[in-house]
């Protein structure tokens, strides 16, 4: 175990590619290069809050001192740091938006553990950088706390994820128009160490496709594929790697539908090519279970990245990486033909999960029919996602026997709203129709209670416990911050009961509760 300002970092990325070494910090447009060299802004008074002590073990890092703490604010640079920060493009909201880059992430170097694993270290909000436009590069407490607890909350449930180290907060304001409505206000501001192999999203490759800067981006894929594909090799391996990002890709959607999480803002710049969930921002958890339900703000015109819509957006976004991609094919048909193999890819993993949360012994072709059943239902009557399920997981097999009020009595504690008699009556034919399939399983109830409980959350980071969280904090409070860092950990136990309710009414309509902008 060392202490994170002794470590020797490489640097690998930046000893491959052309980089910016200027250090000129002002925002301007970087053709030619990768990234640009960009230090951080020191800050005023770094105090650790949170400290991952599992991403830690794995990084072999000890407990941060005072130097470390330095280190984890943008306060102390070692001699084998090349602080960066990446050029990228990408499609928001569904149009080309040209260079963006690392606006307020700063790449430290990369640490290799013992045994030859190797992590990217990256500060979010430590100061501007080329690409931070018109913005401030920093990051509030607010969006810190939410993304250092959701990746590890993630990384918990068993969603492929970037993790996070740790978060300081920097003892410096920072102005922000939460809202986007002329009312910015000073709020306090944070920094989180995130980790991942790599923060490569489908935008770095977009920037080299736009600007048919190829040397460049044969380079990068090469490297990639290398780096962290070395699994694939031989003639056809850009072919074989794209398909492995579709696959890995359709995966991480598929674990997102699991477990109800919304990502909110599914552009190309926020897709990892490692499949990866990447850049928490206004995410959410589905409390009511509405396949529209999108948790940003500026999102809400369209609903592009709803929940329901990810699937599909992630196929678009599929479609811009091929896009890009598509100068080093002599021909592009073994592309298109990836990108269309992606729907029955996606649709075979789907009901597979969906068949685990219902604890199926296996998805037979009529068993689709039962999962779109109950898919309709839940969109139609909205209960609460992760209480519906624990409460179909607590059935009694022989409850129909009492009738129709026993079950409506059983599942009572997942609505929000009372039932229609049309939707009482289709609870009361799907939870028959239910019982008599789980009965026909190949294996005992335990053993397909078993397989709901690994499928099915029972603790989930709702935002309104983010919010609590984060408005304690901010009164000097950490009681509740500490407790939800070891409810994620957690997740398919009952240990943390207390935190296992519905959304309370009081956060239907409050800021941060359901709605966030992209700047949370
Ligand atoms: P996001 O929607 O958070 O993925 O951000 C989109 C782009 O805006 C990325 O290039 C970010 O680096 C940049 N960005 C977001 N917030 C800031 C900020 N406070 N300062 C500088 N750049 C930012
Ligand atoms: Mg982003």
């Amino acid at each position: 175990m060392k202490n994170l300002h002794s470590i020797i970092f490489n640097n690998s990325f930046t000893e491959t590619f052309p980089g910016d070494q200027s250090g000129n910090l002002q925002p301007r447009q970087t053709p030619g290069v990768l990234y640009s060299k960009a230090l951080p802004t020191p800050v005023t008074k770094p105090t650790l809050i949170g400290w991952s002590d599992e991403v830690a073990s794995g990084l072999g890092l000890s407990k941060p001192d005072e130097e470390d703490i330095k280190l984890l604010a943008g306060n102390l640079i070692t001699p084998s740091m090349r602080p960066y920060s990446a050029c990228y493009a990408g499609h928001q909201f569904g149009n080309w938006a040209g260079q963006l880059g690392d606006g307020r992430a700063i790449t430290l170097g990369e640490l290799q553990t013992a045994t030859g694993k190797v992590w990217e270290i990256q500060l979010k909000g430590a100061g501007p950088t080329p690409y931070s436009r018109r913005a401030d590069g920093r990051a509030v407490l607010r969006s810190s706390v939410r993304e250092y607890l959701m990746s590890e909350a993630m990384s918990h449930l068993g969603v492929p994820t970037t993790r996070a180290l740790s978060l300081v907060s920097t003892g410096d304001p920072v102005l922000r128009d939460m809202f986007y409505n002329g009312n910015a206000e000073y709020e306090p501001g944070a920094i989180v160490a995130r980790v991942a192999p790599t923060f490569l999203r489908f935008g770095n490759y977009e920037l080299l496709g736009s600007r048919n800067e190829l040397d460049n981006l044969k380079k990068l894929v090469d490297w990639t594929i290398s780096t962290h594909f070395p699994h694939i090799q031989g003639e056809d391996n850009v072919i074989s790697w794209f398909k492995e990002v579709l696959k890995r890709t359709a995966f991480m959607i598929t674990e997102w539908l699991r477990v109800g999480f919304v990502h909110g803002v599914m552009n190309t710049d926020n897709m990892s090519i490692l499949g990866l969930t990447i850049d928490y921002g206004p995410f959410s958890f589905l409390d009511a279970y509405d396949p529209a339900f999108t948790p940003n703000t500026t999102d809400l015109p369209g609903r592009r990245y709803a929940f329901g819509q990810q699937a599909g957006v992630a196929q678009w976004n599929l479609g811009c990486l091929a896009g890009a991609l598509s100068p080093l094919f002599p021909d592009t048909k073994p592309l298109v033909d990836a990108i269309e193999s992606y729907e029955d890819l996606f649709w075979t993993q789907y009901y597979h999960m969906k068949g685990n949360k219902l604890g199926l012994d296996k998805v037979k072709s009529e068993d689709v029919v039962l999962i779109d059943q109950f898919e309709t239902f839940l969109a139609q009557v909205q209960p609460d996602m992760t209480i519906f399920y624990q409460s179909l997981a607590e059935l009694n097999l022989e409850i129909a026997e009492n009738g129709r009020e026993a079950i409506l009595g059983h599942f009572q504690n997942s609505f929000y709203t009372s039932l229609s008699q049309k939707d009482e009556a289709d609870l009361f034919e799907l939870v028959n129709k239910y019982i008599n399939r789980i009965k026909a399983n190949n294996c005992t109830r335990e053993v397909s209670l078993e397989i709901m409980r690994k499928a099915n959350p029972r603790f989930i980071l709702r935002n309104y416990l983010l919010h609590q969280a984060i408005q304690d904090l901010q009164n000097g409070d950490n009681g509740l911050f500490l407790k939800l860092e070891e409810a994620i950990k957690d997740p398919y136990s009952k240990k943390f009961d207390e935190f296992v309710n519905k959304r309370p009414d009081w956060a239907n309509e409050k800021a941060g509760c359901s709605m966030l902008s992209c700047s949370s």
